[in-house]
């Protein structure tokens, strides 16, 4: 059997960040790496993060941006890893970084391809092993010569042998593991479900895992139609049946043909999937989130002062955009409306309480998250060690932990990584 001193399952961004930094110092230590990855190809997020310009951090301080049953148990590595560091640790790399005006980090290339090739760069440059085409699907922890030891059995991953590729098998023998496997939404780019069953079989519990980050499907997708494509700054919140509301999110919303897309729709979706009810609520639009009720009265008097021979639809063109404004007036009956201070009201708080039932989001297949996973109770938070089971390391999306958009979820990845890689170095010595 093969042994080797730290094996690393998944080839994602957090598998190859803790590859990357045991591999700058463990090689002077004489530590032996590898890492198993189930796909043919390493860190198919990475690649396809922020559009393919990979939005890896974000300046802001943590607190308030990550979520899950210990919101604070993030703090602890953005400690270790603070905004400074973080940047280092790619400078070291050769990534320079550089900051939008939200505050948001991304290679000054604006290529995700930059990230992905410097981090396999310097895992080849330590001598990490990486294989591909290969899933763990076991691991165990058993007393070998009065230690314990990691037993890591692995196959040709499923999507291999669909593919009637030739089949292999094996086992590892590891004095630590990190498991880096990520979480299960985008089956499509890499996502899967393992690393919950193997830190589950380790003795790890998980919470309920939802899809976040998605798009939402409207129950009324067909009246929208033909607003499909049409983007808009707006603000919304998710008011369940129950009458309980969300946070409100103000950003850029689009228009599809099934419902609503873009940031502040995603951000929407996670109180949709976190609503205990069977029946799903509405999205509330303010459609002008700049302008209160009275200031929209107004500006519409003013209108019909000065083009009194204009219709609604003319009066308001320079409000909404064409394809929107007509779903909203034909809902109101607006040919029914006087053009009067009151019709001026009706219209006004339409636009400011816009209400559209949702179906619900659209899962796992288009989510860039899975929220909820390995209990963090069970992590030491300073090292992201096991307590159940010592030298095992988890890492990444696959924890309790789930970030906003904007850079923090590739921050955590890579962060929790660093230090998980650091503290086994440390142990190992
Ligand atoms: C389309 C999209 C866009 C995104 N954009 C952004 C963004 O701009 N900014 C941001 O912060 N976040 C973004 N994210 C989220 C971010 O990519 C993830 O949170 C991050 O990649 C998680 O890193 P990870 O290493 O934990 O998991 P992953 O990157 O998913 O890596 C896990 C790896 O483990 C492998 N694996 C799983 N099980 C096994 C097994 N049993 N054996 C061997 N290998 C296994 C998988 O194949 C995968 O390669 C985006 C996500 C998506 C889907």
């Amino acid at each position: 059997m093969k042994e080797v001193d730290i094996l690393i399952v998944g080839a994602g961004a957090a598998g190859l960040m803790a590859a990357c930094t045991i591999a700058g110092s463990g090689r002077a230590d004489g530590l032996s790496v590898r890492v198993l990855e189930r796909q043919e190809k390493a860190g198919r997020k990475i690649l396809a993060s922020g559009n393919g310009r990979c939005n890896l951090g974000n300046s802001g301080p943590p607190e308030g941006h990550y979520r899950g049953g210990d919101p604070d148990f993030v703090l602890p590595v953005f400690q270790i890893v603070d905004a400074a560091k973080y940047r280092q640790i790619f400078l070291d790399l050769g990534v320079v970084l550089l900051e939008d005006e939200a505050g948001r980090l991304y290679p000054r290339t604006l290529r995700s391809d930059t990230v992905h090739s410097a981090l396999l760069n310097a895992v080849a440059a330590g001598n990490v092993a990486v294989d591909y085409g290969l899933e763990v699907y076991d691991i165990k922890c058993r007393p070998d010569s009065g230690k314990d030891a990691f037993f890591v059995s692995f196959r040709s991953s499923t999507d291999n042998l669909r593919s009637g590729s030739l089949i292999t098998e094996g086992q590892i023998k590891a004095k630590a593991v990190i498991i880096a496997a990520g979480g299960k939404s985008q089956p499509q780019l890499s996502g899967h479900d393992s690393g919950y069953t193997l830190a589950a079989a380790l003795g790890h519990s998980r919470t309920q895992l939802f899809p976040a980050l998605v798009p939402i499907e409207l129950a009324d997708a067909g009246k929208w139609r033909r607003s499909s494509g049409q983007r808009l700054r707006a603000a919304a919140c998710y008011l369940s049946h129950g009458g309980k509301s969300s946070a409100r999110v103000e950003g850029e919303f689009l228009f599809t043909d099934y419902g609503v897309s873009g940031i502040a729709a995603m951000e929407l979706a996670e109180a949709v999937e976190r609503d205990p009810a069977s029946g799903k609520g509405d999205l509330v639009f303010d459609l002008i989130p700049e302008m209160s009720v009275e200031e929209l009265s107004s500006f519409m008097m003013r209108q019909i002062e000065l083009h009194p021979d204009y219709n609604w639809e003319e009066l308001l063109n320079g409000l909404l955009a064409q394809d929107i404004l007509l779903v909203l007036l034909r809902e109101l009956k607006a040919g029914d409306l006087k053009k009067t201070v009151s019709g001026c009201y009706s219209i006004a708080r339409a636009m400011k309480e816009f209400s559209r039932p949702v179906k619900a989001t659209r899962g796992f297949k288009f989510a860039q998250l899975t929220a909820g996973g390995i209990n963090t109770d069970e992590i030491y938070p300073q090292s992201l060690e096991s307590k159940i089971c010592p030298r095992l390391y988890l890492t990444g999306e696959m924890l309790d932990v789930n970030g906003d958009t904007g850079g923090y979820n590739l921050r955590w990845a890579f962060s929790s990584a660093y230090v998980a890689g650091k503290n086994v170095l440390a142990v190992l010595k």
